[in-house]
């Protein structure tokens, strides 16, 4: 229908006639002429429509916003004085001939030629309209041109794309699993998958070698933060590799996207161990552009009578650290009190700080609630270990060792926010050596990664002490953001036996639900490994959004309903009678 897209015509077109279609994004009526901003995907055109052109006339009369309208017209030089430089076409105008109206279209919901402030719930539920403005289109043609770039990066290096099951069985990631029933086989239900890990480990013991695939996952979670029920991962895996071959291979990728598609040229990724980031940061992904380090200072508080430090420095799962913020002396009362009660949010109990004035005045020079608790030779040491200087203030997180590390490791990170601290744009790095397992709160283990993820150790000692065992998992991190991860798997059996044993899966209940992996074990599985990345994060940072909400078409809201079509919802009793399934309604429930 068209010849041009609105926003593709330029000086070039000078005298050329053009046919645009799109929508009517503004309407002005400038008494004797018309004037309409048409719209579409690459941008905005100015059409003149004047009353030489009766019919045409009468029709722009009619057109409201949204509008949708073919014009046919030619291109002119806008009037001297008149060009508008902030338009790629604003240099031109179309001096309209036939003006055909496509459909009409309802006041819309809330205008797309000014920006407002609308409630996300209204954006949702008119996701068509929102997704109109050209920040959120210019979002999706980013996310599409990511997708493209991957694809070509990962077939120029022999990937093959492979599809897997949306159906299947649980696939263990660490959530609940979505659950779809069986009307084949009454009672019985699929899994949506929480990740393609083991379909994309059998095409590895099926000699792909090497597989992708831009892959829907699914989580049940209690969404925290900013997460989805379902979610794109860019899902890859190797095999006959070790873990520095693929994350060179996999940085190389991410660094060649920035070039290309941001014109960033990412430093080398660092690579941190999981106990260092701990240690310094508080975290295992830390937000690198922020300098502000952590420094354990248990064995200096260790003897002294305040019992709020030397409590949790005596205690094998306490940890006292000093977080010093430069030139931090001039927070003022209210702004401590708000940081106090930010910790709290992580479960610290409060928030101790000392203020260097003076140096030279020895502890005289240092202003705190805690120096008269601490005294003043152990003040001053742990002055001189954090490298302490006049205007400074040092802040301390003492308590269990989790919760240290996140109050004061998200207090780093709020600090670095509040008071610009970055030093750079972009910080990526690699995190290594997580540990396999972690204590799950009822007196077991849990895997960090997944139960696939070979260690580092021979299986002897990794029974011996599972919970001191590293795994060969890594993660890349960006801006405090965890990009992706992975790891190199367990391509023998008897590991994935003992691992499976250590997390209380016994080998009956190993053969029930991963039999047909421990029987791909069985028949010449290569050393393998892989790693997956958050498609909707690497956008979402690319772009500099807020939300991965804002670079996903139709995302759900927080609590996991679709506004547009008001999924989840009802079924006929029909429906639930093939499937064998009968309600129980939380209301009569209630009150029985
Ligand atoms: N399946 C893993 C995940 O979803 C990624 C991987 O290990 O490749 O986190």
């Amino acid at each position: 229908m068209r010849s041009h897209y609105c926003g593709a015509i330029n000086e070039s077109n000078v005298d050329q006639e053009v046919t645009l279609c799109g929508w009517v994004h503004r309407r002005r009526d400038h008494g004797g002429v018309i004037f309409l901003d048409l719209r579409d995907r690459d941008g905005l055109a100015q059409i003149v429509v004047d009353p030489d052109t009766p019919e045409s006339f009468s029709a722009a009369e009619r057109v409201r916003s949204e509008y949708v309208v073919k014009i046919t017209g030619r291109v002119r030089r806008r009037p001297a004085g008149t060009e508008n430089k902030d338009l790629a076409t604003g240099m031109i105008e179309v001096l309209c001939k036939q003006l055909e109206i496509l459909n009409a279209a309802a006041t819309p919901p809330f205008p797309l030629d000014e920006y407002v402030d609308v409630g996300e719930d209204i954006r949702l539920k008119y996701r068509f309209m929102d997704l109109r403005r050209p920040e959120m289109l210019n979002k999706l043609r980013f996310r599409s041109k990511v997708t493209s770039y991957i694809r070509n990066f990962l077939d120029g290096q022999g990937f093959m794309d492979v599809e897997t099951p949306i159906l299947t069985r649980a696939t263990p990631e660490g959530a609940r699993d979505y659950l779809v029933p069986s009307r084949t086989h009454p009672g019985n239900f699929f899994a949506l998958p929480q990740s393609p890990q083991l379909f994309k480990q059998m095409l590895m013991v099926s000699g792909v070698d090497r597989y992708y695939q831009i892959a829907k996952c699914f989580r049940d979670e209690d969404l925290r933060a900013d997460r989805q029920p379902e979610f794109t991962q860019v899902d890859v895996e190797c095999s006959f590799i070790d873990e520095n071959t693929l994350t060179t291979l996999m940085e190389q990728m991410i660094r060649e996207m920035f070039h290309d598609l941001l014109n960033v040229d990412l430093p080398v990724f660092p690579r941190l161990t999981y106990a260092e980031g701990m240690r310094l940061y508080g975290s295992d992904k830390p937000d690198l552009r922020i300098p502000l380090q952590m420094v354990d200072v248990a064995d200096l508080v260790s003897g002294v009578d305040f019992k709020v430090f030397s409590g949790p420095a005596n205690d094998a799962k306490g940890r006292v650290v000093a977080l010093r913020l430069p030139k931090g002396a001039e927070l003022s009362r209210k702004q401590i009190d708000d940081y106090t009660k930010f910790v709290g949010i992580y479960g610290a109990k409060g928030l101790a700080y000392i203020k260097v004035n003076d140096l030279t005045q020895g502890a005289e020079g240092l202003q705190s609630p805690i120096v008269k608790f601490l005294g003043d030779d152990i003040a001053m040491q742990i002055m001189a270990r954090v490298e302490a200087e006049n205007g400074d203030i040092v802040f301390f997180g003492a308590d269990k060792a989790k919760i240290v590390n996140e109050a004061i490791g998200a207090l780093r990170i709020k600090l670095g926010e509040d008071l610009k601290l970055y030093t750079c744009k972009w910080a990526p790095l690699w995190v290594v050596d997580f540990p396999m397992f972690e204590e799950d709160g009822q007196g077991g283990l849990t895997a960090i990664h997944h139960p696939f993820t070979s260690p580092s150790c021979t299986p002897e000692e990794l029974e011996a002490a599972p919970e001191k065992a590293l795994s060969r998992a890594y993660d890349m991190v960006l801006n405090g953001t965890e990009l992706g991860g992975g790891s190199i798997r367990i391509h023998d059996g008897a590991m994935q036996k003992t691992v499976f044993r250590i997390l209380g899966i016994e080998d009956e209940e190993a053969q029930t639900k991963f039999g047909f992996l421990l029987d791909a074990l069985k028949f010449g599985c290569p050393p393998h490994g892989g790693l997956a990345f958050g498609l909707d994060r690497l956008v979402m940072l690319l772009t500099g959004s807020r939300s991965i909400r804002e670079v996903i078409a139709f995302p759900k809201t927080q609590s996991a309903t679709c506004m547009l079509t008001q999924a989840p919802g009802e079924v006929d009793a029909k429906q639930l009678k093939e499937l064998s399934i009968r309600v129980r309604q939380p209301e009569a429930e209630a009150k029985k």
